[in-house]
């Protein structure tokens, strides 16, 4: 019998979201259930339920950066027992054997129906579509549940899930480290643990953010420069000096006034998600052989690659812990820039 349990989500587009009753799975042989401890709250959530990409789908439960502790394990686990942490980000499944799925690139499945997402693509076991983490508890396949190391702040090392590896991914990719400068783009959720992630690999890290507010505040979460980027003589500064550019903005903004900043061979990673798209001019990336690009979260082995890492460099989110009856209104503050940096709901307080 499927287990009926409480869940925070919403029927339409743009409605508040309420506390509703969902079902979760059978416990299958490959499975791992767990009470979900704490869920961050990412911008992909709010884009989700306000329909931005015009793919979302109601009864929505939102939540994909989800900790928690097991409370049982399917007949064939052998790597989590119960008591022990696990962690769920956006992938719960793939196809396996398709080309990216053998590569460990399970967010590029090719095969049929491609990467089952943690919440809003469909539910292969239960019909309709999967739900997030602003719920009870979660049922993953063992094969896509990560371990968190024990010395993490669970709470906020809940948003390491999504924002952790949508950063660490392209990092490592286009090779940040000792001698490269990095760019990051937009210090919110993603933006600030970029900064601290691509510092531990030994870049330096140049911060450009649109609020005069987190110019100084991007020094104390480790930036070795900050540039309030509405300045056109700041930003003048760093023309042709910047080797990789992670761009986290969410809404529609002027990225060839980064690409001017890349140096050559350097480039500008599209992490963000505006919904329209973005004008890049042809002088801007042909001048130094720049390269605009993006990326998209990280496979499992490698998201759990960025929690050990994270755990080595002591790595975790600066959160706003927040109650369940508190998500509308962190959504709003979401939705005006207004979270240092992000919001992560204590799941306990959903009773
Ligand atoms: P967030 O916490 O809201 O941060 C976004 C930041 O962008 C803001 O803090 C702000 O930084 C800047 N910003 C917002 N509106 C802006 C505007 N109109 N013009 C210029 N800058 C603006 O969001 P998040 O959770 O970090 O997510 C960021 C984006 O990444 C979202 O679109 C999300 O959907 C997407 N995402 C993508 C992936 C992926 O795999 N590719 C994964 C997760 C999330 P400043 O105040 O510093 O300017
Ligand atoms: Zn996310």
């Amino acid at each position: 019998m499927p287990t009926q349990i409480k869940a925070v989500g919403t029927t339409e587009a743009r409605k508040p979201l309420e506390v509703m009753d969902i079902a979760r799975r059978d416990l299958q042989p490959d499975d791992v259930q767990f009470q979900v401890l704490y869920c961050g709250i990412c911008h992909s959530d709010l884009h989700q339920v306000h329909n931005d990409f015009g793919g979302s789908s109601f009864p929505m439960v939102p939540g994909h950066e989800i900790v928690g502790r097991v409370t049982a394990v399917g007949s064939d686990v052998k790597s989590f027992k119960v008591g022990d942490l696990a962690a769920v980000g956006c992938i719960v499944d793939s196809c396996g054997h398709c080309p990216a799925c053998r590569h460990d690139l399970e967010q590029f499945c090719e095969g049929e129906g491609g990467t089952t997402l943690s919440f809003n693509t469909p539910d292969k076991y239960m019909g309709g579509m999967t739900y997030g983490g602003f719920s009870q508890t979660y049922v993953c396949k063992e094969q896509y549940t990560l371990h968190v190391p024990e010395s993490l702040d669970l709470a906020a090392a809940a948003p390491l899930l999504c924002a952790g590896i949508t950063v660490y991914s392209p990092l490592k990719h286009w090779g940040a480290g000792a001698g490269k400068t990095v760019g990051i783009v937009g210090i919110g959720g993603l933006g600030h643990v970029a900064i601290k992630i691509a510092k531990a690999m030994g870049a330096h890290v140049v911060v450009f953010t649109t609020s005069a507010s987190k110019v100084e505040d991007a020094k104390r979460l480790g930036a070795h420069e900050a540039v309030l980027s509405s300045d056109p003589e700041q930003m003048k500064a760093f023309a042709s000096k910047i080797d990789i550019i992670i761009d986290t903005v969410s809404a529609t903004h002027e990225v060839n006034a980064y690409l001017n900043l890349l140096a050559i061979d350097g480039s500008l990673v599209l992490v963000g998600l505006p919904a329209e798209p973005l004008e890049v001019g042809a002088f801007n990336v042909v001048k130094g052989r720049r390269s605009f690009s993006g990326s998209n979260i990280g496979g499992i082995a490698e998201t759990q690659e960025m929690l050990d890492f994270c755990a080595e460099h002591d790595i975790v989110a600066d959160i706003e812990l927040i109650k369940a009856d508190q998500i509308n209104e962190a959504f709003e503050r979401l939705e005006k820039n207004d979270v240092r940096y992000r919001f992560v709901i204590d799941m306990s307080t959903l009773a």
